[in-house]
Formats: structure tokens, C-alpha cells, sequence
């Protein structure tokens, strides 16, 4: 194991986003590409927010994913103790102080640096200590430099320098005794020894006050990555208005989870023109320098086109597993008609997503279905009875049941009658399958089993009859 330390540390105040997925995602491959370590922390310092439903969804969201974590779930919520030494400590050192200016105090002087056309910003009032006045509320604040600049090179961004003059005081503690989010990061990452931080572009303004923080704590510096955000088709951010923005809902709307890996690594990164990697291919190739400095732009053509793409190379049987929840929720118990990964089989050439799939997959299951009207009228006419009849008659009679037996035998039958396949054929595909769209019907004979044939054939029978 070398000594590389990344995390992702997600706020649980909801599900989790496509846009921490990707985040997630690349610094689980850079742990793995550089044989590190993958810090999984949950920053719920806000409680008001924070949520145990939400920490389920983060974790569930992983899983999916298959970004395993080799340390933590870390809670903020239980580090206070961490937090409240190291506040102490900066006191102690004299690096931060206590300000006794109360909140109307500090909104009036904000008022005034507005109309006075100054930037607000703390004034400093209580940074060279104060007479402490009995038991008045305070917060502390981080005595930060005033002078000099704030440089730091990321790995995505390039160079970035914030003048220390437009920094504030911090507060790292509230009057209430909690410490604030800039500082608990800090901590965390120092403490945690985390060498690179990635995370999203919107915490670009918190990183020079960081720096500052660890500065003055005497901790090595990490470096820094910082990830474009995902915009819709139209530009803006990513929301619900451009539809789900949440990972499990990919999920749920039939989309396997290498899919989205490998759709979420390419919104942003890329290696020559390559769309499709496997996980050990990406292990291999990713490199956060190669991560682009704009926006990616979400497209949903795309995520389903590699979606099919998965879905034609899987396993059956694996899909059949993947599905079984598509079909109950239709209603439909897999064990009680054809086997499922033989009915996957026919579907995967034509199912872009495990939705597409379950619906395409119904009338293996319901075989008393209605006749797609149009198509009965074409198909299931007068002449055909006789023909499907001789047919079910023939395959009531073959021994093996695969679909080259199945095929030898179509072929047989239509060489004996003196008739072309696409005389027979769709009236089979409309008795079999209820209508004209479905996969090739040798498969399909395959798939439900002889049995189930016949007994659609016959009943297609007796109906024109
Ligand atoms: N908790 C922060 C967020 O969810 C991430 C902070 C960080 O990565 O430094 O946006």
C-alpha cells in the first residue's frame, strides 16, 4: 500500500448526486490506481439537515457503484472532542482568538463597508485581545495573515492565488461552542492524513482559508482538485429539471451500475477517443490532470447508449438476477413461467435498460395475453390455422428442443408445404408473442419451452377457428 490518501466526504443532507458520484468515483480510482487508501467520512456537523435516511443513500449509492471504501464511515458528528482540542490549541498559541462582537455589532459594520463601497469584512476589533467582559457570549475566530498571497496549484484548475487581504477572520467555533465546516475540514484531512483533496469546483473559495488553517497548524499542505461541476443540456446546472439527478434513480430506471461508472468517468475525463472502459481499465488509465477544466454536460443519450452496450455484453444470468425486481413490480414472479437468463437471452440485443427488458420479457409470463389488434387482424387469419396447426403438430414431436433443432425444423416444415417463411412466420410470432415486435421466434419457441409453445399455438388455433 503506498502512503496516497484520498476521501470523499459527502454532507448527508439527501441522496446522492450524480455529480458526488463522480466525484466519489475519481478518487476511488486514484486510490486505486496508486494503491492508496479510500477515506469515506460523512460531514453532518449540520444536524439540522443531516440525516440517517441520507447517510443510508450515500452508503446504498457506493455499493451500487462498487466504490468500496478502506476507511470509516467517519461521522463528523463524533469528532467534536478532535475539533475542540485543536480550537484550544490555536488559542493557546495565540493563531486565534476570542471575539466578543455581538451579531447586530457586525451586521452594522457590514452595513456600513457596503455604503461606504468597502468590502465587508471583519474589522478586527477583538483580533488583538480584548478584556474579556464576564460571561458575554464569543466565537473564534482564525487570526489569518493580512499581508502576502495564497498560491496553490491544482492538479485540475492550474495555479490559483487569492490575495490574504480579502480573507477574513474566520470563525472556526460558534458562540454556541459547534466549530464551523472550513475548520472541521481541515482537521479532518490534516488528522486524517489525506494527501489530495478532490472535491467540487464550489469549494474553490474555501481552499485558500484552508491552507492557512494548516499553516498554522503545522500540517503538510495536500494537494488540491478541483472537479467541474455537470450541467444539463441547457447550460445550467444539473437539477431535477433536467430529469433524475439522484444515482439510485439510474438504478431503478434500469441502468447497470458499470454503466454509469463508465458514464460519469467520461464526463469530464477522457483518454484519446475511447468510450468504453472496463473498471481495470480505468484503474489503469484514470489521472485527475487529465480531467477537464470546464463543465461537463449531461447527456442522457449517451448514458443509455453505453447502458445497451453493458447490457449486450452481460451475463445472463446476471441480468436475470438484476431483473427479478423489474418483473415484480409488473406483477410477475419469474419462477412461475420460462427460465428467466433464457428469456434475458432474447432481450439483450434489444433492451437498453433492465426497464426496456422487464416490459419486453411480460408475455413470456402472461401467455393469455390480448393479440395486438392490428396484428391478429394481418396474421391470425383464416389461413393460417391450418398451417400453425400442422406446425404444433411437428414440434410436438421434435426431440431437441434447442433453436437449431427448432430452426432444422421450421426449415423442414416450410420445404414440405412448398411455402416461403414469411408465410408462416409472424402468424407464430403473433400467437407466441402477441404481437409483431419481439425477438426472432426460434428463440423464442426456445425460451418458453415447448410445452408453452404448443399450448400458444393451439390456442391462436382455436381462436381464428
Ligand atoms: N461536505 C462537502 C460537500 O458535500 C465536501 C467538502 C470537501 O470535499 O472538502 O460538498
Amino acid at each position: 500500500m503506498s502512503d496516497v490518501r484520498l476521501r470523499f466526504a459527502p454532507s448527508p443532507t439527501g441522496y446522492l448526486h450524480v455529480g458526488g458520484a463522480r466525484t466519489a468515483l475519481f478518487n476511488w480510482l486514484l486510490s486505486r490506481r496508486e494503491k492508496g487508501t479510500f477515506i469515506l467520512r460523512i460531514e453532518d456537523t449540520d444536524v439540522a439537515r443531516s440525516t440517517q435516511e441520507s447517510v443510508d443513500a450515500i452508503l446504498q449509492g457506493m455499493e451500487w457503484l462498487g466504490l468500496d471504501w478502506d476507511e470509516g464511515p467517519f461521522y463528523q458528528s463524533e469528532r467534536f472532542p478532535v475539533y475542540k482540542e485543536f480550537v484550544e490549541k490555536l488559542v493557546a498559541e495565540g493563531k486565534a482568538y476570542r471575539c466578543y462582537c455581538t451579531p447586530e455589532e457586525l451586521e452594522a459594520k457590514r452595513e456600513l463597508a457596503m455604503k461606504e463601497g468597502r468590502k465587508p469584512k471583519y474589522d478586527g476589533t477583538c483580533r488583538n485581545g480584548v478584556e474579556e467582559p464576564g460571561d458575554k457570549p464569543y466565537v473564534i475566530r482564525f487570526k489569518a495573515p493580512h499581508e502576502g498571497v495564497t498560491v496553490f496549484d491544482d492538479l485540475i484548475k492550474g495555479r490559483i492565488a487569492f490575495n490574504n487581504d480579502e480573507l477574513d477572520d474566520l470563525i472556526i467555533q460558534r458562540s454556541d461552542g459547534t466549530p464551523t465546516y472550513n475548520f472541521v475540514v481541515v482537521i479532518d484531512d490534516a488528522t486524517m492524513g489525506i494527501t489530495t483533496v478532490i472535491r467540487g469546483d464550489d469549494h474553490i473559495n474555501n481552499t485558500p482559508r484552508q491552507i492557512l488553517l494548516y499553516e498554522a497548524l503545522g500540517y503538510p499542505v495536500p494537494r488540491f482538485a478541483h472537479v467541474p461541476m455537470i450541467l444539463g443540456a441547457d447550460k445550467t446546472r444539473l437539477s431535477k429539471r433536467h430529469g433524475a439527478t439522484s444515482v439510485m434513480a439510474y438504478r431503478d430506471m434500469g441502468f447497470l451500475p458499470e454503466a454509469m461508472v463508465n458514464y460519469l468517468v467520461r464526463l469530464g475525463w477522457s483518454h484519446g477517443d475511447q468510450e468504453i472502459f472496463s473498471r481495470e481499465e480505468l484503474i489503469e488509465k484514470f489521472s485527475i490532470e487529465a480531467v477537464g477544466k470546464s463543465a461537463g454536460v449531461f447527456n442522457p443519450d449517451k448514458l443509455l447508449w453505453l447502458n445497451h452496450h453493458y447490457i449486450k455484453e452481460s451475463a445472463p444470468e446476471r441480468l436475470a438476477e438484476l431483473l427479478v425486481p423489474f418483473m415484480k413490480e409488473r406483477g410477475i414472479d419469474p419462477e412461475s413461467g420460462p427460465n428467466l437468463p433464457l428469456v434475458v437471452k432474447t432481450l439483450q440485443e434489444r433492451s437498453r435498460t433492465l426497464v426496456e427488458m422487464a416490459d419486453g420479457a411480460i408475455f413470456y409470463y402472461q401467455g393469455d395475453f390480448a393479440y395486438d389488434e392490428q396484428a391478429a387482424a394481418k396474421h391470425l387469419v383464416p389461413d393460417a390455422a391450418p398451417l400453425l396447426k400442422a406446425l404444433a403438430d411437428k414440434l410436438e414431436a421434435l426431440a431437441d428442443c434447442s433453436q437449431t433443432g427448432i430452426e432444422a425444423l421450421f426449415k423442414e416444415f416450410i420445404a414440405e408445404k412448398g411455402i416461403k417463411l414469411g408465410q408462416v412466420g409472424p402468424a407464430v410470432r403473433v400467437s407466441l408473442c402477441g404481437g409483431t415486435a419481439s425477438p426472432g421466434i426460434y428463440e423464442v419457441i426456445e425460451a418458453l419451452g415447448k410445452e408453452e409453445a404448443l399450448r400458444r399455438l393451439r390456442r391462436a388455433v382455436a381462436i381464428i377457428g
